[in-house]
């Protein structure tokens, strides 16, 4: 046994006594409640935080019992009586207690009572310690009513174990019970969608690492149902090891899925067109871009923008509605689609990527990526032309239409996208304005042609108003006789500051922009009763009434109500159909089935139909047989060339000899020298027409020639 006077009896007893000093220090300076009390309970020592929380004084405390401090302080009656229980039995307790404090008003403390004993395990004493819990649960209690009210999940996750915990709303979310779920990591992420899983886990790395931020991320987890329930996590490392590797992450979790799926529509409408589902000018704007600035970086890229506008779009949506203009844009935009598919053997090098959009009314545009050369543009717009001229169903109409496409490559592309449309828009005019249902290359030089076409059109607009428009005739003569034999109504256009305007100019403006409609008519109306009024509409050599030859546009034969107009125009001005003949160049004329029915409805009021330009088109004698018509109109071309080429003059000879096995007339355009007229009649052609006899003249001068070369 270690006596006082020993050395080392002596310095224990002064480190314990140093020990004690310092406790006492910490003691006095705790902000929780400490009360030192003997082995009977009787208080020995209260700090200061005792005091300030209880409101017991150090005087009134110290000798009383603890047990009545506790019970007088106590709000809990139940809870004090398990304080009770483990004093008498010598036992330490510890629970959270409501305690009435100084100025009445209840706290929540945590109150820690150990006994204490000496070496041989004897009683010596208690310490209780208490813990004011009142603000923390406050801030408890508010945040798991945020939590509720927010429909929060919260969850927790054990890093190094990896057991996960969280709460009802969580699993709520994602439809399970808490009993399908087992509890592990592992298992929660096999929740999160594939795509979503690889930048999770980089998330949570990221700040396992440096924890300065919260983690903070929407992920898609399975629905119980199989579908994909968009949730947003947020959370932090709340334990760290003595390492300071982290051991628990928690957080909330949030319900997203209507938010994500409010994003996606937001993000899916502004980048489609409602109507056809096809992306969007936007989109296609952004993938033109690309294609150029790839094309800067990678010698040898190409790509080809192909713009295309429908034929007659316009009159199907005025004529029978838009619903069934919206349904002809649907069809459109399908077949579209389908003749670009890698699939479609037809188009063989469609090996490169393309794009197909919907950029406004009847609007597309398709983008090919990565092309060989411009051939391959050349070969899909070529196939596209095909596919989308293909009578479209819609209920029970059929409609005919056809695009024109207008193509800008790498080759002349300019240096951004809106450019580039603009001109593939040039491009697309010009295959409008030299026949439709055909595509154009772009060419630089197409920009001014069009600048000036521009104005050209807004001219014309007005020009009916203004007055600017009128009818010459050309008279026709019997070659046989010389005798008159008729008058070609021509149009021609007084423009303010231009002069004559030719109608070779202003005829295919009027037809892209709309206009020829109303000037069809002016001049049916202008020609029929100017012809009524000349006396020499019946002065004509026996048999044969001279006849009113009336030019008609391609696109003038395909507007409804053109078979009304020709007969309201005769009864109106008395003249008999046979006295009406109408010229329609070959071309377009066995082009499509609404044009043909239109020629067969004109041929049963009993007007005559001339077939206009022959020999410049792409029909025939061949199919000559095929039009419903009774003349044709051999070109100015071939009369110029007869003399003095054998081959113009033998395919005149054939076109005659043809026609009258057919029972057709034969007329003979642009006729200026004597022998041209000669050579004409000795070939067997039936009338002539040409400078020879007269240029087009107004209506009164015409009068004036007929009187002269009748006498
Ligand atoms: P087209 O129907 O073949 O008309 C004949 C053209 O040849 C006329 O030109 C006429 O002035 C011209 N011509 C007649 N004889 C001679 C000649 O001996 N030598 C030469 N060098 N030319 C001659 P124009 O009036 O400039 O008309 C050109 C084309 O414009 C017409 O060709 C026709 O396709 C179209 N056009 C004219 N008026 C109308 C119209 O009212 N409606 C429609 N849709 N097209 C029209
Ligand atoms: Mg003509
Ligand atoms: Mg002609």
């Amino acid at each position: 046994m270690l006596k006082a006077t020993q050395p080392g009896y002596t310095e224990t007893r002064v480190e314990q006594m140093l020990h004690l000093k310092r406790l006492a220090v910490v003691a006095e300076r705790s902000s929780n409640a400490v009360v030192l009390a003997d082995a009977e309970r009787r208080v020995v020592w209260v700090n200061a935080a005792f005091t300030a929380i209880t409101g017991f004084s150090a005087q009134e405390s110290i000798g009383e019992r603890f047990g009545i401090l506790l019970a007088r302080g106590s709000a809990d009656p139940a809870a004090f009586g398990e304080f009770a229980v483990a004093v008498r039995q010598g036992h330490g307790h510890k629970r959270e207690i409501n305690i009435r404090a100084t100025g009445g008003e209840s706290r929540w403390a945590l109150v820690d009572m150990q006994p204490t004993h000496d070496d041989g395990g004897a009683l010596t004493g208690w310490v209780l310690v208490a813990t004011d819990l009142t603000n923390l649960r406050a801030q408890q209690q508010l945040l798991s009513l945020a939590v509720d009210g927010a429909g929060l999940g919260t969850w927790q996750w054990d890093v190094r174990g990896g057991a996960v915990q969280c709460n009802d709303r969580m699993l709520e979310v994602i439809g399970y019970q808490r009993h399908q779920l087992e509890m592990t990591y592992q298992v929660w992420n096999a929740l999160i969608h594939p795509d979503d899983l690889p930048p999770w886990g980089a998330a949570v790395r990221a700040h396992l690492q440096d924890s300065t931020q919260s983690l903070r991320m929407s992920v898609r987890l399975k629905h119980a149902s199989g579908r994909w329930a968009w949730m947003m996590f947020v959370g932090a490392v709340v334990d760290r090891g003595a390492d300071g590797r982290a051991l628990r992450l928690a957080g909330v979790a949030m319900d997203v899925q209507a938010q994500k799926a409010m994003e996606h529509e937001l993000r899916a409408a502004a980048r489609t067109d409602g109507l056809t589902q096809l992306p969007n000018r936007s989109v296609l704007l952004q993938a033109i871009e690309t294609a150029i600035a790839r094309g800067r970086a990678q010698p040898g890229y190409q790509f080809a923008v192909l713009f295309m506008d429908f034929d007659r779009f316009k009159q199907v949506n005025d004529t029978l509605g838009h619903s069934v203009g919206d349904a002809l844009l649907r069809q459109i935009a399908s077949r579209l689609q389908d003749s670009l598919r890698p699939g479609d053997s037809l188009i063989q090098t469609s090996d490169f990527a393309h794009l197909a959009a919907r950029i406004g009314g009847d609007e597309f545009v398709v983008l090919l990526d990565d092309i060989r050369g411009d051939l391959d543009a050349e070969i899909v717009a070529t196939r596209l032309i095909d596919v989308l001229s293909i009578p479209y169903m819609i209920g029970a109409h059929k409609v005919v239409s056809s695009a024109s496409i207008g193509i800008v490559t790498s080759n002349h592309a300019a240096d951004d996208a809106d450019s580039v449309l603009r001109d593939a828009d040039i491009a697309m005019y010009e295959a409008k304005r030299t026949g439709r249902a055909r595509y154009v290359m772009f060419e630089p030089s197409m920009r001014q042609q069009v600048s000036a076409s521009v104005s050209l059109e807004n001219d014309l607009r007005q020009a009916l108003d203004k007055q600017e428009l009128f009818v010459v005739y050309q008279p026709l003569v019997s070659l046989r006789s010389g005798a008159f034999a008729g008058v070609e109504a021509l149009l021609r256009w007084r423009h303010p500051m231009r002069g004559l305007v030719s109608p070779v100019e202003f005829i295919p403006i009027a037809e892209a922009c709309g206009l020829i409609g109303v000037l069809g008519q002016f001049v049916l109306q202008t020609a029929c009763s100017a012809f009524a009024a000349m006396p020499c509409s019946s002065a004509c050599a026996a048999g044969d009434q001279p006849t009113l030859a009336v030019n008609l546009s391609r696109a003038q034969l395909r507007q409804a109500g053109l078979v009304a107009d020709v007969q309201d125009a005769l009864r109106a001005n008395g003249l008999s159909p046979e006295q009406l003949v109408l010229e329609v160049t070959e071309s377009l004329a066995a082009q499509d089935a609404l044009v043909l029915s239109t020629l067969h409805a004109i041929r049963e009021l009993g007007v005559a139909l001339s077939l206009d330009d022959f020999g410049t088109g792409y029909s025939s004698l061949s199919c000559l047989h095929e039009l419903p018509v009774n003349y044709v109109k051999v070109d100015r071309s071939f009369v110029s060339q007869a003399e003095a080429s054998a081959y113009h003059r033998v395919l005149i000879e054939a076109t005659i000899r043809m026609a009258q096995t057919l029972g057709l007339y034969t007329v003979a355009e642009g006729i200026e020298t004597q022998s041209q007229a000669e050579l004409m009649a000795a070939l067997g052609c039936d009338k002539g027409q040409g400078y020879l006899y007269s240029k087009p003249l107004e209506a009164d001068a015409l009068v004036r020639w007929v009187a002269r070369r009748g006498r």
